[in-house]
């Protein structure tokens, strides 16, 4: 899951940064709203955190233009306190959820949770696949009920997966959402990294699709 962070405030964006990075995220960050508009039209992130006051582009000039523009990310927006009328104007420009600040990291991560899960359809906090179950607010991933290691990016890859049961996931999309923009990526590692959890997961969960990509079977 790779989420956008558009806040000017370095010591902010920096926590919010190692925050999300340590929930499992691969996360970019833009410092002001012109270069916010731009990565959010580039990209298609798995969310959104947006502070409203920023230099170059105000946050909900930002939010206006992508959702004009077909941008479809849930979009999490940072108010500042008293400002009540900020709320009303982020969520009729196309804000899914808001944040005042200050606020607390855990209160970020879950409603970043909330917005991943809600845009992939998906009510609850633990994703199951088959005998697999992934607790998106721990990061633990179980096997009938057994813990299983995983490293960062075999997490990431599955993650994504577990987030469209039964949908084709083709390489690039996993490409582009388990990196982060300045990562040094090489296509081929998505195969490495699905043979590995292959060993460490039931035979058949993690399905090839000849010329598509990936699925995670999983029972209705
Ligand atoms: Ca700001």
């Amino acid at each position: 899951m790779r989420i956008l962070v558009v806040e000017d405030e370095p010591h902010l964006a920096a926590q919010l940064r190692q925050a999300l990075t340590d929930a499992g995220y691969a996360v970019d960050h833009a410092g002001n709203g012109r270069e916010g508009w731009q990565m959010g039209g580039v990209q298609a992130y798995d969310a959104v955190v947006l502070d409203l006051g920023l230099p170059e582009l105000d946050g909900l000039s930002v939010l206006r233009r992508w959702r004009a523009e077909g941008v479809h990310a849930p979009v999490l927006i940072l108010t500042a306190r008293d400002q009540w009328h900020e709320k009303v104007a982020g969520i009729d420009a196309g804000a899914d959820d808001y944040l005042t600040k200050p606020f607390h990291t855990e209160e970020l991560l879950a409603r970043v949770r909330a917005l991943i899960r809600r845009a992939q359809g998906l009510a609850s906090p633990v994703l199951h696949g088959g005998p697999v179950a992934l607790d998106t607010r721990s990061g633990r991933v179980t096997l009938d009920g057994h813990a299983l290691v995983l490293t960062s990016h075999e997490y990431k890859v599955l993650a994504y997966l577990m987030h469209r049961p039964n949908a084709v996931v083709s390489r690039s999309e996993l490409n582009e959402h388990i990196y982060a923009q300045d990562f040094d990526r090489d296509s081929n590692t998505i195969e490495v990294f699905v043979a590995r959890l292959r060993k460490k997961l039931p035979a058949g969960l993690i399905e090839t699709v000849r010329g598509l990509g990936y699925r995670l079977v999983a029972p209705p």
